[in-house]
């Protein structure tokens, strides 16, 4: 399938690992320049090389915070009229919210909810103009299927997930698509990090744990990244255009439900 989008520009944020990572990649492969960001800038340097090196498409590495101003205008300075943006930041920490400050809350909000927004303010009017725009948010299976102890993570991307469902209705006459893709367990780094901390207070192996999370699984395994990368490509595609405010579950079957 041609995804018409050779030629076309992208911001990906959060993208030197991961879910990020991985959809830079495959909007590469696809022959889209993107621009990637990370607060460090060795593994961004390594992944935009990697990316360079694979696709031989245009690659720029803009290090920096996503949840901050400057990060934000670094990432626009270097592509200020993209064709596609991937909101993404690191979660929210697990834990009770007895514990959360309201500082703790603002900087939850900052990553996962206002930092999105901010970015979808600063490009959306450029893509109506142009009249296409593709922009997908990746927020958490939780959003469907609250985890308690992930409570920061349940609230800020709701918040994201409400505010997209009534902006993507306005925009989509435009030709400008918003979507967000929600990820059950994939195997990235924070799902390692995550498996080795549940693994020491069960007093088992990493490996032994990410076994459990797989045979938990309707599809009997973890998510593989490159999967999570290539969703995220067809919801960018030209061919996507009348996929509006949607809410794509990819977990394997994991959320249990007849419909939706
Ligand atoms: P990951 O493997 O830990 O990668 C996170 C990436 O984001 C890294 O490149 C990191 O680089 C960058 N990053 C983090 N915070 C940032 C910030 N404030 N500004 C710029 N870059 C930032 O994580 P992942 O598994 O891909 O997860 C991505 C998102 O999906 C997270 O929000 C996570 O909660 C959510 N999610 C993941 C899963 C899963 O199973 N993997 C499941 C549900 C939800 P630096 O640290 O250098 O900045």
């Amino acid at each position: 399938m041609d995804t018409g989008l050779k030629g076309k520009r992208a911001i990906v944020c959060a993208a030197s690992k991961g879910l990020g990572r991985a959809c830079a990649m495959a909007l590469a492969q696809e022959g889209v320049d993107v621009v990637i960001t990370a607060r460090t800038l060795a593994t961004l340097e390594e992944t935009a090389e990697e990316i360079r090196r694979a696709t031989g498409v245009k690659v720029t590495a803009v290090a920096g915070d996503i949840s901050t101003e400057a990060g934000r205008a670094a990432a626009l300075a270097a592509c200020p009229e993209p064709d596609i943006l991937i909101n993404n930041a690191g979660g929210p920490p697990p834990g009770d919210f007895r514990d959360w400050d309201r500082d703790t809350w603002i900087a939850a909000l900052d990553a996962n909810m206002l930092a999105p927004i901010f970015l979808i303010k600063s490009v959306v009017d450029g893509m109506i103009g142009r009249r296409f725009g593709r922009i997908v948010n990746i927020t958490s299976g939780s959003v469907k299927s609250p985890l308690a102890i992930l409570g920061m993570s349940n609230g800020a991307r709701a918040g994201l997930t409400g505010f997209v469902a009534g902006l993507s209705r306005q925009v989509a006459r435009h030709n400008v698509t918003i979507n967000n893709l929600l990820p059950g367990p994939f195997l990235t780094d924070r799902l390692r990090s995550n498996a080795r901390a549940a693994a020491d207070a069960a007093g088992v192996d990493v490996d032994s744990m990410l076994q459990e999370r797989a045979k938990a699984s309707p599809a009997g395994r973890v998510g593989d990244p490159a999967e999570f990368g290539a969703a995220c490509v067809f919801l960018c595609s030209t061919y996507s255009g009348y996929i509006v405010g949607q809410n794509l579950l990819l977990d394997g079957g994991a959320f249990n439900s007849t419909m939706g």
